[in-house]
Formats: structure tokens, sequence, C-alpha cells
């Protein structure tokens, strides 16, 4: 069977961790017809749109994409195309699973961490409601809504129950942002009432920091509203590597994009430096949602093999190896599980 996918290369390193991505998927066998669509700048020079129609018009017919990352001006500039994306598909979950890969040496490698972070995806600050009150006043929104926050933390205790997962935490700041943050916490404490074999606990986000530094492997999943999502998963993100390493999901009722966590890293952009392991894990993911399960599972089992062998491994973790000979590697991998 072949399968319809819409592939969304990105921006800075995008093309090169998508290229590498799609390579390593060719290999394990599984067909796929690629509708491959432009956004941000290049989007913009060809369509004068950073986010044109059609991609929103391959996401319906597809229902299933593998993004890479797009960069998003800073202070200044045309909204966040990643974060448009996510509203307009209304891809209200983004599943983040931050695991230790074998032979890895971090500041953590010897603890056990495998936690799973469920950000909310469509509101919070990123409403994207700003405006100047008055010359050199600025208010921003922060919106929660019962909707959103509902749908999140159900999405996470339903997560946990399926995989028997043993705690979910909510992380907030109600003590300051009582009506907002207080909403949120309303609700997982309504979505953990009908889940009693899971543990339910709360916690306030600057100690959530502190604690996930200090004792990371007592955490299991963690439910938070989306300003919080992003910095904790970044955080988390350094807990097991960095960037280069955590996969994403963005999940709806008829869509799903599977992209890294990380940005468009235009530091290292073209220079054939990136690390692809974050966007090939997504697309480990992506394999299993559209029932390639043994395919998927192949394509962890070679990345975990590179990892534990460590001979071509990419300069962010520690390697000397760029894009081109960390991908070669996982291939070979792959293609040895296949004729195995
Ligand atoms: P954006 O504005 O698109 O979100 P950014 O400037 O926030 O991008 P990130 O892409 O989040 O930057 O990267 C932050 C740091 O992590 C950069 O130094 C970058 O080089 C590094 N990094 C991110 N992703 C990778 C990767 N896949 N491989 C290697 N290094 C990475």
């Amino acid at each position: 069977m072949t399968h319809r996918i819409t592939l969304i290369p990105g921006d800075g390193i995008g093309p090169e961790v998508a290229g590498a991505t799609v390579r390593v998927i060719a290999a394990t066998g599984v067909e796929i017809e690629w509708e491959r669509v432009e956004v941000g700048i290049d989007a913009e020079r060809k369509t004068g749109k950073f986010l044109p129609d059609e991609v929103f018009e391959s996401l319906h017919r597809t229902s299933v994409g593998l993004k890479g990352p797009v960069g998003t001006p800073i202070a200044t500039g045309y909204p966040s195309v990643n974060v448009a994306m996510r509203k307009r598909l209304n891809t209200f979950v983004n599943f983040r699973p931050v695991r230790m890969l074998p032979g890895l040496k971090t500041r953590f490698a010897d603890l056990p961490i495998d936690l799973v972070i469920f950000r909310e995806n469509t509101e919070d600050l990123y409403s994207g409601l700003e405006h100047e009150v008055v010359k050199d006043v600025v208010e921003s929104l922060k919106v929660i809504t019962k909707t959103a926050s509902m749908r999140i933390a159900q999405a996470a205790f339903e997560w946990a129950a399926g995989e028997n997962r043993k705690k979910v935490t909510a992380v907030h700041k109600a003590n300051i942002m009582k009506m907002s943050d207080g909403l949120f916490l309303r609700c997982c404490r309504e979505i953990a009432a009908e889940f009693p074999q899971i543990e339910y606990g709360e916690l306030i986000v600057d100690n959530a920091c502190m604690q996930l530094v200090m004792r990371p492997e007592t955490f299991d999943v963690l439910v938070l509203p989306n300003l919080y999502g992003d910095i904790v998963s970044d955080l988390a993100a350094g807990l097991v590597g960095g960037l280069g390493i955590v996969p994403g999901a963005n999940l709806g009722e008829n869509c799903a994009v599977f992209e890294a966590v990380h940005g468009s890293a235009p530091d290292i952009a073209g220079k054939g430096l990136a690390n692809p392991t974050a966007l090939m894990q997504s697309a480990r993911l992506m394999l299993a949602h559209i029932g390639e399960r043994d395919a998927a599972a192949r394509m962890q089992k070679a990345i975990e093999a590179v990892y534990a062998e460590g001979k071509h491994l990419t300069r962010d973790v520690g390697g000397t190896a760029g894009t081109e000979e960390f991908t070669e590697a996982v291939v070979e991998k792959v293609k040895a599980t296949v004729s195995a």
C-alpha cells in the first residue's frame, strides 16, 4: 500500500533534516508518495504568501504531514508559520516524548529519563493578540479556554492510561494567574477524576523547572499550557542531549503533523552539520500513526544502534559526523534489519 503524505521541508536546517529523514523512511521499504509543499520565505517569494493555501489543501487530502522547522523573525516581521499552521489545522495536542538514547553521554546519562510532554497547541500567549495601549505600553493577551484545556488534559490522561503510565503532572502558575491558569488547573482536575488509576499532581512552573533538573527521572507525563509547554520542552530536551534529539507530533481530530521540537537553527543551516535525529524520531511516530508499526520499530532500532555504537554522531551530541554521515549510518542499519 502506498501512503500519501504531505512533506513540508521548511527552512534553515529544515530541508537538510527532511531530506535525511525521507532517505531513512525509503530504506524501510514503506512506500510513500510525498506531496511536497513550501512554506516560509521561499513560499512567499513564489506565491506572495508565507503559508500558501496549497499547504492546507494537501493536508486535507492526506491528513498526515512531515514538517521541518520554519524560522520566525524575532521582535518584528511576519507571525510564526509554525504556530499559524497548528491553529488553522486545529492540531490541539503537541506530543513530545523525551527519552535518553543509548550510549549518549549527557550530564544525566545515568538516569532513566522517560517523560512525555503534552503541550496545549492553539492558545495561551500564542493568541497573537498584542497591541500598544498608549506609546510605550504594550498588552499581550493570554487566552485560556475550557474547551482547549479539557481536550489537552483528556489527551494526556487517555494516552497515559493506554500506555500504563503512572502519573500525570499539570504545570501552571495559578498562584499568580489565578483566573487563566486557574481554569487550566480546574480542567485538569476534572479529567483526572475520570482516571483514578493514574496519580495526578500539580507543580508551579518555576518549581517544575528546578525539579526537572534535580530529579528528571521522577517525571512521567506532563500537561502544560502552550508557553510553559514550549519552554519546558527545550529544558527537557537539554536533559537528554539537546534539541537535535527530541521528536514531536501535532495531533488534531482530522490531521497529524509530525515535527521536531527544534527550530530552524539558522546558525548551522546549509553547513551539513544538523542532527536529523529529532525529525527521524518524529517520522518514526508518523510511521506508527499510519499503521506501519514494523517499519517504525526498525527505524527506531536503527537510530538506537547508531547511537549505541557512537561512531557516526553529529557534533551537537559530541561526535564529529555531519548530517550525511549520520544519515548513511542509520540507512545502513535499517537495511541490515530489513534483510535480517
Ligand atoms: P527558530 O527561530 O526557527 O525557532 P532558533 O534560533 O530558536 O530557531 P533553534 O533551532 O531552536 O534556534 O536552535 C537552538 C540551538 O540549538 C542552536 O544553536 C542550534 O544550532 C541548535 N540546534 C537546534 N536543532 C539542532 C539540530 N537538529 N542539530 C544540531 N543543532 C541543533
